[in-house]
């Protein structure tokens, strides 16, 4: 059909921003530039698929990095010398079965899956358009010497920015015939062949990464956007693992001493495996069953707090924020309370919050039922985490 796949560059050495990290791998709001650029795709619900285009040095580590976080990057693909090259590298990495492309800089990381939309919408009727502002100053031509030269009509200039959106066979016709030309954007390789480009009224907001201003710019407009409009939601999360003689006995990452421990695919910490439950519960994101499959090889003695970092993660590139964590650990034996604070502490060195945001409870099931009988151990967790919630009072659309 007629799927939309975008293709975010990142392949910049951000040298204008001096030396040092990257400016698309800068912080923003406890995450990279590049996560939030990556995170406008993902919520676009007519974008299925996202080709990462990185420098060299960097597509190995973005690898690993982005697929767990970003269900719909397909592939992160090396860079060119420069952005005309790198888009057409990100072009030759799509699947065959996209006909429309939206072109994302890496380092806008305020664009939003609505502009990304309004932008589509706008390449499906004209083949190609692009987001851009009208300009405010008065924009003059300076010569060499640092003297005015003329100013421009200010009527009718726009500041370009992406997302911009193009039919593919308009986008590959013009980095193909475009070769040779040095454009800054891809509309400019459209313009070059005659073909039209419609403007779509993006955002002041929109801005792109390159100074230390506008990182600190866009570093207030995040804090006021986490603080003026997130919600707390509830999770909840259960799990039981029958107790086996030999296998040894995980809870919250601590091995405690005892004849049997949990049976399970994984290291079957209950306690673990509950809290994880939760998390993705508060964001209606499925259950772990889900995200980390028992017939999945790679899961075999698995580490749970690794998966419990690797769930965190998660529900940090969606935006979302664990406030509270409260568990209760259900064994007859053996008795779990010397360990409880230790288990607080890993669970909360997983999910890179506070210990004292984490409570670890445990009792007996008074000799009732397969816990009391000491045939099993059972967990529940309560989790609270705070949710963005979109201008119009609603969630942002779920990603599929
Ligand atoms: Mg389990």
């Amino acid at each position: 059909m007629s799927h939309a796949a975008a293709i975010v560059v990142a392949a910049g050495r951000g040298m204008r921003m001096g030396g040092g990290v990257k400016k698309q791998f800068r912080p923003l709001g406890g995450r990279p530039v590049l996560h939030w650029s990556l995170e406008a795709m993902e919520q676009a619900p007519s974008v299925e698929e996202v080709v990462v285009v990185a420098g060299e040095e960097d597509v190995d580590r973005l690898r690993r990095e982005v697929s767990p976080l970003f269900a719909k990057v397909t592939a992160v693909v090396a860079g060119g010398a420069t952005r005309q090259e790198s888009v057409a590298r990100g072009l030759r990495a799509l699947t065959p079965s996209a006909r429309w492309v939206v072109v994302h800089d890496g380092v806008r990381p305020m664009a939003g899956a609505a502009l990304v939309e309004r932008v589509l919408e706008a390449a499906r009727k004209h083949g190609a358009a692009t987001a851009a502002v009208p300009v405010a100053d008065t924009i003059k031509r300076v010569d060499a010497g640092g003297r005015v030269e003329r100013t421009l009509e200010r009527d009718g200039l726009w500041a370009v920015q992406t997302p911009q959106a193009f039919a593919r066979d308009v986008l590959e016709r013009a980095h193909a015939e475009g070769g040779s030309l040095r454009a800054t954007d891809d509309c400019g390789l459209v313009e070059a062949m005659g073909h039209p480009v419609a403007v779509v009224p993006g955002s002041p907001r929109n801005l792109k990464v390159t100074t230390e201003e506008d990182l600190e710019i866009l570093e207030s407009l995040v804090r006021r956007r986490a603080e003026g409009a997130a919600v707390p939601v509830t999770g909840f999360g259960l799990d039981v693992h029958r107790l086996e003689a030999g296998r040894p006995l995980v809870l919250g990452g601590v091995t405690i001493p005892f004849p049997k421990g949990l049976a399970g695919h994984s290291d079957a910490d209950v306690l673990a495996h509950a809290v994880m439950d939760a998390l993705l519960g508060a964001c209606a994101l499925g259950d772990i069953g889900q995200h980390f499959p028992d017939s999945d090889p790679a899961y075999r003695g698995a580490d749970s707090l690794q998966l419990l970092t690797q769930v965190s993660q998660l529900l940090t590139a969606r935006g979302a924020r664990i406030v509270h964590v409260d568990a209760f650990v259900s064994a007859e034996a053996p008795r779990l309370r010397p360990y409880l604070d230790a288990m607080r502490a890993n669970l909360a060195r997983a999910m890179g919050i506070g210990v004292q945001q984490v409570s670890v409870k445990a009792g007996t099931a008074e000799g009732l039922g397969p816990v009391g009988r000491g045939e099993a151990i059972e967990a529940r967790a309560v989790v609270t985490v705070l949710r963005h919630v979109a201008p119009g009072g609603l969630f942002s659309p779920a990603s599929s």
